[in-house]
């Protein structure tokens, strides 16, 4: 099994499904799982910051993920939702419903059964996130850490968010980049962190083919 940790806008997403797909793995995003719950908390007419009330919708909302990495896929409840959980109101409210000790314990239990699945009795799988090598898995065969400079980051998610016909106005991206790390980073609970035995490898002048390279390099170590 791979980690792939790190902040937003360091290309993870697309390094740690591309990796998987060519190693033959299973693939897991468990960022669109805190993103799925925050829609559902949203579509309930809740409060991101009620955490017991967030804690009451993550309970009752069913999260399903599709781990192929040709064909990613989250639902909610049953319907697919992979294209709402990347609009600004998810977006806004995604670190406060994280930082929910409840949610949290929900999503690794899951997280966890989806890599147990992926790697018995053969397979693997790549999984991405916040702590998936800190707290999901801490036993990992390999643990990457993603970073690039705040400039990088903010200019990734900014191309993507264009790219996918979404606000993506420099400015408010990189406000909300940071405003994320700031509070994905501060919050009392898992919070985002290189484990002690991760590699760091820093994609700030990696393009996506030399950033591969370097995670294959690394798996084959
Ligand atoms: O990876 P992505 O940017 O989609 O993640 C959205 C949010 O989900 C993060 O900003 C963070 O608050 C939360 N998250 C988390 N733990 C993870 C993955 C994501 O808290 N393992």
């Amino acid at each position: 099994m791979v980690a792939v940790d790190g902040p937003s806008g360091t290309g993870k997403s697309t390094a740690a499904r591309r990796l998987a797909g060519s190693l033959g793995a299973a693939y897991l995003d468990t960022g669109a799982m805190y993103r799925a719950v925050t829609l559902a908390v949203l579509r309930a007419g809740r409060e991101p910051t009620d955490q017991e009330a967030v804690a009451e919708v993550a309970r009752r909302c069913r999260v399903e993920m599709r781990t192929d990495p040709q064909h990613p896929g989250v639902t909610l409840d049953g319907v697919d939702v992979a294209s709402e959980i990347r609009g600004a109101a998810v977006t806004e409210a995604v670190s406060a419903v994280s930082a929910v000790a409840e949610v949290r314990e929900i999503m690794v239990a899951q997280q966890r059964r989806l890599i147990t699945v992926a790697t018995t009795p053969v397979g693997g799988i790549v999984v991405e996130g916040r702590d998936v090598g800190t707290v999901v898995s801490p036993e990992a065969g390999l643990k990457v850490y993603l970073t690039a400079s705040s400039e990088a980051r903010a200019c990734r998610r900014s191309a993507q968010d264009a790219a996918a016909g979404r606000e993506s106005d420099p400015r408010r991206v990189r406000a909300d980049v940071t405003r994320r790390d700031s509070l994905d980073s501060n919050r009392g609970i898992a919070p985002l962190r290189m484990a002690e035995d991760a590699v760091l490898v820093d994609t700030t002048e990696l393009d996506l083919e030399q950033v591969l390279r370097r995670l294959h390099d690394l798996v084959a170590q």
